[in-house]
């Protein structure tokens, strides 16, 4: 199951912390999302995780199930969800599948979104053109490719990148959101985009560097443990060199940009 996409069991424990937004800027998406979704019926999203999305987004009245197929990460879900809702959330519906292979009848679905997914599966022509055959004519489709950051962040994991030797960080859709607008444009789809939300933060390059050292993210997932290392020293050197400390907080910028398919 799967075709080599990138399965999260190893990171269910800790992946929220990876994707944390703050308070004001994850309202913003929500409202944003729910605005678009609710009502349109049941909304799937494929590549669910632990729900960080769409348990917000049942709360506030979208009708959403979720499909992933990693167990441990549906399991936090369900962990989550058991412990928040209690009246406040919805109760979003389960499948463990595979996106690129919906085990849903044609225009089972009024919307869908997809958020950090379609980068981690090789066939991800075949998850658009599901998505498009489970969404009914007239229903709509957002996608969120996710954003590395600019600044030193970039930075930073472009070094990485190069001292460990990764040909290509991530085996599906990394050509860029124009790519996606081509294959949607070829199945009739019409983009419209959202105003991106903006949230400025900063980082401390040392703990970027120790996460990238720790494999928290799954692009280094398949380097061994003294290749991280010895990347992580060749990043510190540069970056005290560049920075003049690796502590003194350092800006970095995250855009949600989502962007909305309507099917014809
Ligand atoms: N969408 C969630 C969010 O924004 O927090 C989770 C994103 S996480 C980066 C990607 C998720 O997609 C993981 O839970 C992973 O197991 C799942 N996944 C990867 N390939 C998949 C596939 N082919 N079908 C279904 N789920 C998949």
């Amino acid at each position: 199951m799967g075709n080599d996409s990138v399965v999260f069991d190893r990171a269910a424990a800790f992946y929220d912390r990876t994707r944390a937004l703050a308070p004001a800027t994850m309202d913003a998406v929500v409202a944003r999302l729910a605005r678009e979704l609710a009502g349109r019926g049941p909304v799937l999203e494929p590549g669910v995780g632990t729900g960080r999305m769409a348990l917000p987004l049942a709360a506030a009245g979208v009708d959403v199930t979720g499909l992933d197929l990693s167990e441990p990460m549906l399991c936090e879900l369900v962990a989550k969800r058991d412990s928040q809702t209690r009246g406040a959330g919805g109760r979003v519906p389960l499948v463990r599948g595979d996106a690129t292979r919906l085990p849903f009848p044609a225009g089972a679905f009024g919307g869908a979104y997809v958020v950090h997914l379609l980068h981690l599966v090789p066939g991800w022509a075949a998850a658009v053109a599901e998505l498009l055959r489970v969404v009914r004519p007239g229903g709509v489709v957002l996608v969120e490719m996710g954003n590395t950051g600019g600044g030193v962040a970039k930075e930073i994991n472009e070094r990485f990148e190069r001292a460990t030797g990764i040909e290509r960080r991530h085996p599906g859709l990394i050509a860029g959101p124009e790519r996606l607008d081509v294959e949607m444009a070829a199945h009739g789809a019409r983009l419209r985009l959202f105003e991106p939300v903006v949230e400025e933060r900063t980082i401390s390059p040392d703990r970027f560097i120790a996460r990238l050292e720790d494999n928290v993210f799954s692009w280094t997932w398949a380097l061994d443990d003294a290749t991280r290392h010895r990347a992580g020293a060749e990043v510190r050197a540069w970056a005290l060199e560049r920075l003049g400390s690796l502590d003194r907080p350092q800006p970095a910028t995250v855009t949600v940009a989502y962007r909305a398919y309507d099917l014809a």
